[in-house]
């Protein structure tokens, strides 16, 4: 994660900038009232002025902390639900919303695919290359997936070690084969060698894909088994490939 929590430093940040703007404001007073050139001869006045300056920095403090303490619920709300390596949802993300996105679909009668990607002969590409590689070679698979889906609804997740789930929704077969294809190529362009696949020079991917909709009875798990079944046949046809199933 990117996200750096700055709380002394925003805090420090506020109290400078209400202690320049309330001199400002006691400078502008003074230039403005010539009756006021000598306040801080009466004590009253002194008092008076450091009240408000105290008031102005507590004030200022507490906002800055309220907005910050916003902040690190959002930041430890999202860290939850996000792969720490490849910085994409993770399984539970997936596993706490696919069945409510599901049931939203059906009632706008509506259409889903859903994606399930793994990348081929991986455990050969850990042996050669070693682990800090194949982590690398992961990150590096989920930016490409990532970029390569322009929707915003569109979701992607790391779902297991090597696996990764797509959701496309409002998304028919036609536009989930062009998706695919289009992760294929990418995928293939981004040309991270790999001299011990079987079936190419380079990184590939297997994807199985399952396509339904506008049916309240069926859940998230449905879509990703029949997801999983497509993807077995993909292996079994020979990796670097995708297959569509209904549901
Ligand atoms: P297939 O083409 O049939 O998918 O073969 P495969 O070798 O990709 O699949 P297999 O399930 O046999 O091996 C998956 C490997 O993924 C095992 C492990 O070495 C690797 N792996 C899983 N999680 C991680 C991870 O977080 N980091 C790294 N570097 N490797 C991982
Ligand atoms: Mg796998
Ligand atoms: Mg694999």
């Amino acid at each position: 994660m990117d996200q750096k929590i700055k709380l002394s430093g925003r805090t420090i940040t506020a109290f400078i900038i209400s202690i320049v703007l309330c001199s400002i404001i006691i400078i502008v007073l003074i230039a403005l009232n010539p009756g006021l050139q000598f306040w801080y001869l009466n004590a009253e006045n002194i008092a008076l002025a450091a009240a408000g300056l105290l008031l102005t920095v507590f004030i200022s403090i507490i906002v800055q902390f309220d907005v910050e303490i916003k902040q690190m619920k959002e930041y430890f709300k999202n860290i939850a639900v996000k792969d720490p390596l490849t910085s994409v949802y993770n399984r539970r993300y997936i596993d706490e919303n696919i069945d409510r996105l599901i049931k939203s679909i059906s009632r706008a009668n509506s259409i889903l695919s859903l994606m399930m990607i793994d990348l081929d002969f991986f455990k050969k590409y850990n042996e050669n290359y070693g682990h800090e590689k194949g982590d690398n070679c992961l990150k590096n698979i989920a930016k490409v997936l990532t970029l390569s889906l322009k929707r915003d609804n569109d979701v992607i997740a790391r779902y297991g070690g090597e696996e990764f789930i797509v959701i496309l929704p409002y998304t028919d077969e036609k536009g989930a084969n062009m998706i695919a294809e289009r992760l294929l190529k990418n995928i293939k362009d981004f040309n991270i060698p790999h001299e011990k696949s079987e079936v190419s020079d380079r990184m590939t991917i297997s994807i199985g894909i399952v396509t339904g909709g506008s049916n309240f009875s069926l859940t998230g798990d449905d879509y990703i088994n029949k997801a999983g079944d497509a993807l077995l046949v993909s292996k079994q046809n020979g990796r670097d490939r995708y297959t569509l199933l209904n549901i």
